[in-house]
C-alpha cells in the first residue's frame, strides 16, 4: 500500500518535537489518555443535544494493556472514534499551513512553547514507540480504518475490522539503548505510577490488568499469580478535593493534562464557593504569553462542566475581556444541563459566578503584586499590556477595577511601581503625577521635557508601550492626584517668577517667534520661549488633548489615522543658541530661516519622530560647517 507523506511541515515539526519538546518521556501516556477522556467526552456532549443517544456512564472507558512479549503497549478508549478523514486530517497533519512561517518567525524566542499550543499531543508517542498504529470505528459507523506510521516519513490508512465504537492506540515500544530504557513502558507497575502521576483525575475509569501474586486456596507457602481488571485513577475531579489535601504539584500536573498550557501556572486559584451560587473553580494565571494572545484568533473562555460534566469547552462570559489570559474550568451545581448557547448568556447563575470570578481574580493579582512581587512583576510583563487595554477599553468603565493592577517605569527607583507607591511618596507640595512617554526607557531619560520635573527631585514615570498615555487618559487622576505629561503646558511647578519670565520673553520676541513660525509654515502650532527647559536649546510639546506620542500611535496603525497633535517648538531663552537666533533676525533672514528648520529637526528627531525631508537636513548642517 502506498505511504502517504506526512505534509512537510508536519515533518519537520515531529522531528523537532521528538527532539526537543518533552524533557520528560513518561508524559506520552498522559496526552493519549487525555486524547481518549476528550473522545469520550465529545460522546458525552452529544447525548446532551441528541436524544437518539443514550449515555451509560458503566459504558465508558480507557483500558491500558501492555504486552511484553510483543512489546506494545495500547491505550483503547470507547470515544468518540475517528472516521478515515478524521484519522487523516487529526493525525497526518500536526500544523496548518501558516503555522509553520508563524513557529519560524518565533524560533529563536521560545520555540518549545509554540510548539505545545498547535496540539500535537499525539505524537509524544513517538518518543517511546517505533510504530504507532491506531484503529478506529467512529460513532455511527460500521467500518473503521487502520493508521499506521513509523515516524517521520509519513502513514498509511486501510480498512480494517473492529467490534464496538471507539479507539485503540498501539504503540511498539522502542528497543532499550545504552542510555535508554524503554521496557519501563511495558511495566505495569511502572504504568500505574505514571498514570496515578498525571490522569488520577480523569474523570472516567482507566482500567489495567494487574497481576498479583496471592495465597493458592486452601494453600500455606504456595502462590498463584492472578490478573483482575482494576480501575487505576481515583477519578475524583481535583476541584472537588478539600485544598488541604492537594500539593502546587498537583494543580501543576492538572494544568498540563488539561494542556490550559505548555508552561507552568505562575498561580492558582481554587475556588469553592457556596453563597449565593455554589461553584467549584480552578484557575490558573499562566507564567508566558501565548504566541497567539494578542490576536484575533486568541479565544478567552474556561471550561465549563455542570455538575461533574463538561458542557462548554470556552465559556467567554464567564472572563472579562481584560482578565482573557486566565485559565482553567468552572464547575456549577446550580446550571441546567441542557442550556444552549445563547441561553446560558443570559443566565442569571452564569453572571453571578462570571461576577464572582473576576474579583477573585483580581484580589489573587493583587495579592501577588503585595506579596510575590517578582512573580507579579513577571505576569505584568506577559499580560500586563491587557490590563492597560482594560483601562483603556469601554469608555474606562473598569479603571477603578485594574488602576491597582498597573505599573509603570519610575525614573527614581529605576524599577516598575504602582501608582499606589507614587503617590504614596508624593512630596507634599507635587500637585501632579507626571509621566514622560517614548519609545524606550533610555530614550526617555534624555528626553529634554524631563529636565525641569526631575530637577525638582519629583518623579517620572515611563510610558514606553503605546498604550500607556490612552490608558491613562482615560484614568485622568489617581487617589485624586491628576496626571501630567512632563511635555505638556502647564506643569504645575513654574513659580510665578518663571512664568513671567516666560511671558515676557514671550512678548519680547514676539517677532522673533512669529517669523520663526511662518518659516515652519503650519508645521508647528507655535514657537514659544520654554519653561522646562535648562541645558536643552528645543523640545518640542504638544497643546490639546492630543499628544506626539498618541499621534505616533495613531499613526502607525494599520489604516493610521491622519491626525496632528497640536505642537509647539519651545526654544531654551537662556542657551546661547537663542542669541545666534536673534542676531540672525536682526542680520540675515535666510540664516534665520536655516537655524529655525535645524532646530525643529532637531527637535523631531529627539522626540522620536522622522525629519521630513531628510536630504535637506543634512544639507542644512553642511550649510553650517562651511
Ligand atoms: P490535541 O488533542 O491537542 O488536539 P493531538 O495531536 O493529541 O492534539 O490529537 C489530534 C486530534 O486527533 C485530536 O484533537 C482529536 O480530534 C483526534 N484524536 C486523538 N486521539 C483520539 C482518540 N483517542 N479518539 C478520538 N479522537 C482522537
Amino acid at each position: 500500500m502506498a505511504k502517504k507523506q506526512f505534509q512537510a511541515e508536519s515533518k519537520r515539526l515531529l522531528e523537532m518535537m521528538i527532539n526537543s519538546i518533552y524533557t520528560q518521556r513518561e508524559i506520552f501516556l498522559r496526552e493519549l489518555i487525555s486524547n481518549s477522556s476528550d473522545a469520550i467526552d465529545k460522546i458525552y456532549y452529544k447525548a446532551l443535544t441528541d436524544e437518539s443517544l443514550t449515555f451509560n456512564k458503566e459504558d465508558y472507558f480507557i483500558k491500558i494493556t501492555a504486552d511484553k512479549t510483543n512489546r506494545t503497549l495500547t491505550i483503547s478508549d470507547t470515544g468518540i472514534g475517528m472516521t478515515q478523514e478524521e484519522l487523516e486530517n487529526n493525525l497526518g497533519v500536526i500544523a496548518k499551513s501558516g503555522s509553520l512561517a508563524f513557529k519560524k518567525e518565533n524560533e529563536a524566542k521560545d520555540g518549545h512553547n509554540i510548539i505545545g499550543q498547535f496540539g500535537v499531543g499525539f505524537y509524544s508517542a513517538f518518543m517511546v514507540a517505533d510504530t504507532v498504529t491506531v484503529i478506529s470505528r467512529p460513532l455511527g459507523s460500521d467500518t473503521a480504518f487502520k493508521w499506521e506510521s513509523e515516524g517521520a516519513d509519513g502513514y498509511t490508512i486501510e480498512p480494517t475490522g473492529k467490534d464496538s465504537v471507539g479507539t485503540d492506540i498501539i504503540l511498539k515500544i522502542k528497543e532499550n539503548t545504552e542510555e535508554d530504557n524503554y521496557d519501563e513502558y511495558l511495566e505495569e507497575y511502572r504504568l500505574k505510577s505514571i498514570i496515578k502521576k498525571y490522569s488520577d483525575f480523569i474523570r472516567y475509569p482507566i482500567k489495567m490488568d494487574i497481576t498479583s501474586s496471592k495465597l493458592k486456596e486452601g494453600s500455606e507457602n504456595e502462590y498463584e499469580e492472578t490478573t483482575e481488571e482494576q480501575t487505576v485513577n481515583s477519578m475524583v475531579p481535583i476541584w472537588r478535593k478539600n485544598k488541604s489535601e492537594l500539593k502546587d504539584e498537583d494543580y501543576e500536573n492538572f494544568y498540563q493534562e488539561k494542556r490550559y498550557g505548555f508552561d507552568k501556572p505562575l498561580k492558582h486559584i481554587h475556588i469553592s464557593a457556596d453563597g449565593a451560587v455554589v461553584y467549584n473553580a480552578i484557575l490558573f494565571i499562566p507564567e508566558n504569553t501565548p504566541f497567539d494572545y494578542y490576536t484575533k484568533e486568541y479565544e478567552k473562555g474556561l471550561e465549563l462542566y455542570s455538575n461533574g460534566v463538561l458542557i462548554m469547552n470556552k465559556c467567554g462570559d464567564l472572563l472579562p475581556d481584560y482578565f482573557s489570559f486566565v485559565k482553567g474550568m468552572v464547575d456549577s451545581e446550580d446550571l441546567s444541563l441542557n442550556i444552549s448557547r445563547e441561553l446560558l448568556q443570559h443566565d442569571r447563575q452564569l453572571s453571578l459566578i462570571a461576577k464572582n470570578i473576576k474579583n477573585k481574580i483580581k484580589s489573587a493579582l493583587q495579592s501577588l503584586l503585595k506579596d510575590e512581587r517578582e512573580k507579579y512583576e513577571k505576569f505584568y510583563g506577559a499580560f500586563g499590556r491587557q490590563i492597560k487595554f482594560g483601562v483603556y477599553n469601554d469608555y474606562g468603565m473598569n479603571k477603578d477595577t485594574l488602576q491597582d493592577l498597573l505599573l509603570f517605569h519610575s525614573s527614581k527607583e529605576k524599577k516598575l511601581v504602582s501608582l499606589d507607591e507614587y503617590v504614596s511618596r508624593m512630596p507634599e507640595e507635587q500637585k501632579y503625577i507626571y509621566y514622560a512617554s517614548g519609545e524606550s526607557i533610555e530614550r526617555i531619560e534624555k528626553l529634554p521635557q524631563t529636565e525641569l520635573v526631575a530637577d525638582k527631585g519629583y518623579e517620572i514615570l515611563y510610558f514606553t508601550d503605546d498604550i500607556d498615555e490612552f490608558a491613562i487618559k482615560m484614568l485622568i487622576s489617581y487617589k485624586d492626584k491628576e496626571f501630567k505629561s512632563v511635555s505638556s503646558g502647564d506643569l504645575g511647578i513654574d513659580t510665578e517668577e518663571q512664568d513671567k519670565a516666560a511671558e515676557n520673553a514671550d512678548t519680547e520676541n514676539k517677532d522673533l517667534f512669529e517669523a520663526m513660525k511662518d518659516v515652519l509654515g503650519g508645521k508647528v502650532k507655535s514657537v514659544k520661549a520654554s519653561k522646562r527647559l535648562k541645558s536643552h536649546p528645543v523640545c518640542l510639546s504638544s497643546e490639546g488633548d492630543l499628544t506626539i506620542e498618541m499621534e505616533k500611535t495613531l499613526r502607525a496603525m494599520p489604516n493610521g489615522a491622519d491626525v496632528q497633535a497640536d505642537k509647539v517648538l519651545e526654544i531654551n531663552v537662556n542657551h546661547d543658541v537663542f542669541q545666534s537666533l536673534k542676531n540672525a533676525q536682526e542680520q540675515d533672514k535666510e540664516k534665520l530661516a536655516l537655524y529655525t528648520n535645524l532646530l525643529y529637526n532637531q527637535a523631531l528627531l529627539i522626540e522620536g519622530l522622522p525629519v521630513g525631508d531628510p536630504v535637506e537636513f543634512t544639507n542644512d548642517i553642511c550649510k553650517i560647517m562651511v
